[in-house]
């Protein structure tokens, strides 16, 4: 029997969304595979018990104090180590940053190649079929994984998330072996803001160089609060100095698939597309009735963003109230 293996992601001990997604993309890769979701690190009872649930077979948790730091190269050589015995046939990872950073260490660890930033998945004769997205979104390559175990990083949000259907998966708690840390991440920094993250967002705002000047982000912060959405940024503002890093939607920043994407001021360069042209519906703010954005948007306002924002925030906030 295939059996495969999606390796989790957790942040403070919660399980990350990716999870799911991974689990989602397992299930439909083969359907009577056994599936068993690694996770990494002591104190993770929490997040064991929500991916247990949510109708994977087996839960395998790496529980040791000394991979409570994350560390590049010790949890690949450590997950190496239980992949050598437990002999999966397919692993798969996210391409989050941790994903990007882990799963190609754990190929290497084992020998084998990998297909990276995958959206499309499919279990072969021997081989894994994977489709990625080249060229800033603009065409599809496939790739063919013949080494054993078949090793892909997922992109976010290409699968939905699996909900806990009601079975219990047996949690196993696996001793692992000595080896070398290498580098340990001691520390992070949460990010200053409190609305959600951009990349896991089921909203998102997002802004570009028509905003104008930094400030004034302050009006689209206002609309985000009312949606209870994340605030995403064009590359022009990023480099720009007026958002962070965290907040860069595109080619050379996250990847999002939203329900809803509200871009305000943003011209809809291919390497913006490339980001957020899969959300669910696009609505688009632009005083360029010219601008590429209108090409993707499902709704299109030709108008200023200083006046349709705050008239969109009034109109929420009347409804909230009403
Ligand atoms: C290798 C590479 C990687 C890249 N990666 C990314 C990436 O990850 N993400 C990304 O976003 N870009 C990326 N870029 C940059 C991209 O090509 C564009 O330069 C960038 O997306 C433009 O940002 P923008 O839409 O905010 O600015 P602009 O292109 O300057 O557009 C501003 C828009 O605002 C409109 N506007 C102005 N004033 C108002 C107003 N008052 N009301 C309403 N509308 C107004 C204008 O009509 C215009 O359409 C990358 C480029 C390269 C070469």
């Amino acid at each position: 029997m295939t059996a495969i293996w999606v390796l989790g992601e957790t942040r403070d001990g919660a399980l990350r969304r990716v999870t799911s997604e991974l689990i989602t993309a397992a299930r439909q890769l083969s359907d009577g595979a056994t599936l068993t979701v690694v996770l990494v690190g002591p104190g993770l009872d929490q997040a064991a018990n929500a991916v247990a649930a949510q109708c994977a077979d087996r839960v395998l948790v790496l529980d040791d104090a000394r991979l409570a730091d994350y560390s590049p190269d010790g949890w690949a050589a450590a997950i190496a180590d239980v992949a050598r015995s437990h002999d999966p046939d397919v692993i798969l990872g996210s391409a989050t940053s941790r994903g990007r950073d882990l799963t190609p260490r754990v190929a290497a660890n084992l020998g084998v190649g990998l297909a990276s930033d995958v959206v499309d998945l499919t279990l072969g004769d021997g081989v894994l079929d994977a489709v990625r997205p080249i060229y800033a979104g603009k065409a599809l390559a496939r790739v063919r994984v013949h080494s054993r175990p078949h090793i892909a990083t997922v992109r976010p949000n290409s699968y939905p998330a699996a909900t806990a259907g009601g079975s219990t998966a047996a949690v196993e708690r696996v001793t692992v072996g000595d080896y070398a840390p290498g580098a340990v991440v001691t520390g992070t920094e949460p990010a200053a803001s409190s609305r959600p993250d951009v990349a896991e967002a089921d909203i998102i705002v997002g802004g570009g160089r028509g905003m104008g000047a930094p400030e004034h982000f302050a009006l689209l912060e206002a609309l985000a609060d009312e949606l209870g959405a994340a605030v995403g940024a064009s590359r022009a503002v990023v480099d720009a100095g007026w958002r962070p890093h965290s907040e860069q939607v595109g080619q050379t920043g996250k990847t999002v698939s939203p329900t809803l994407y509200i871009a305000c001021g943003i011209s809809g360069a291919v390497q913006h597309l490339a980001g957020m042209k899969t959300a669910k519906v696009i609505v688009a703010v632009n005083k360029d009735r010219e601008a590429p954005i209108f090409g993707v948007a499902d709704y299109g306002i030709v108008g200023d963003v200083f006046q349709v924002v705050p008239e969109l925030t009034a109109a929420l906030q009347r409804q909230r109230r009403a």
